[in-house]
């Protein structure tokens, strides 16, 4: 609840120093100092997204999700996830390649939140991975003590994750990026458990990177 007033308290000032900010930008005078203030501006601007954006998610952390659940074929959620991935995919060079088994039990999900926590994973992966390397979506039907899951795999091709960092990965503002928040994982584990799922990562046995699994319940059978 503090984290969530904190965000909004945060977020509204921010909100009159935007729009400040750009006003300052819109000086049409030419004059170095002019000049140099509107450099200023830009900065700042670029600043505040930042913040802003780190507030964002803060919040998304920070509220009770209540899932918005509905029955959903898992196609069209890995089909969401990529498409919300796609220009951090381009910018990094690379493709995706999708395995899903045949015959896979529905899930019911909140698919934007699902996207979010997918699109979480696959941007990572993206960050990771070098120019024309693979990410592979792998989807695939698992028991677990009895429970009946689908899971979904992301597997990449990047340099994995070094042993020391992978206790630590779960950690809000865990983060090894220049630029990262560390909040991307807590959130999707945080949208996986309020789905009854959960989510996991490991370093791949068959090759090297990294790999991430979503497990999520299978929805249960219609009632009539
Ligand atoms: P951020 O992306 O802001 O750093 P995340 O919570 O999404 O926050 O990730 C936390 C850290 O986990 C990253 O900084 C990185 O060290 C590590 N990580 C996440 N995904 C991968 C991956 N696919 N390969 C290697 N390391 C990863």
């Amino acid at each position: 609840e503090v984290t969530a007033k904190l965000a909004h308290e945060i977020l509204n000032p921010l909100a009159g120093i935007k729009a400040a900010v750009q006003l300052l930008a819109r000086t049409r005078d030419e004059g170095p100092a002019a000049l140099a203030a509107r450099d200023t501006a830009h900065v700042i601007s670029s600043e505040i997204a930042r913040v802003e954006q780190l507030v964002r998610r803060l919040l998304t952390y920070a509220r009770p999700l209540s899932p918005r659940l509905q029955v959903s074929e898992v196609v069209p959620l890995l089909d969401l996830a990529s498409d919300a991935a796609r220009s951090e995919l381009a910018r990094a060079g690379v493709t995706l390649e999708r395995r899903v088994a045949e015959d896979l039990p529905e899930v019911e999900v909140d698919p934007v939140l699902i996207t979010q926590a997918l699109s979480n994973l696959l941007i990572n992966a993206a960050q990771a991975s070098a120019s024309g390397s693979r990410i592979h979506v792998r989807a695939d039907r698992r028991e677990l003590d009895g429970n009946g899951f689908i899971s979904i795999r992301l597997l990449d091709e990047g340099p994995g994750i070094a042993p020391e960092v992978l206790p630590k990965l779960f950690q809000p503002f865990f983060t090894t990026k220049p630029h990262g928040n560390g909040l991307g994982l807590v959130i999707s584990q945080h949208i996986a458990r309020e789905h009854g799922g959960s989510l996991f990562a490991r370093n791949r046995e068959d090759a090297r990177g990294a790999e991430f699994e979503l497990l999520l319940p299978v929805a249960p059978p219609a009632a009539n």
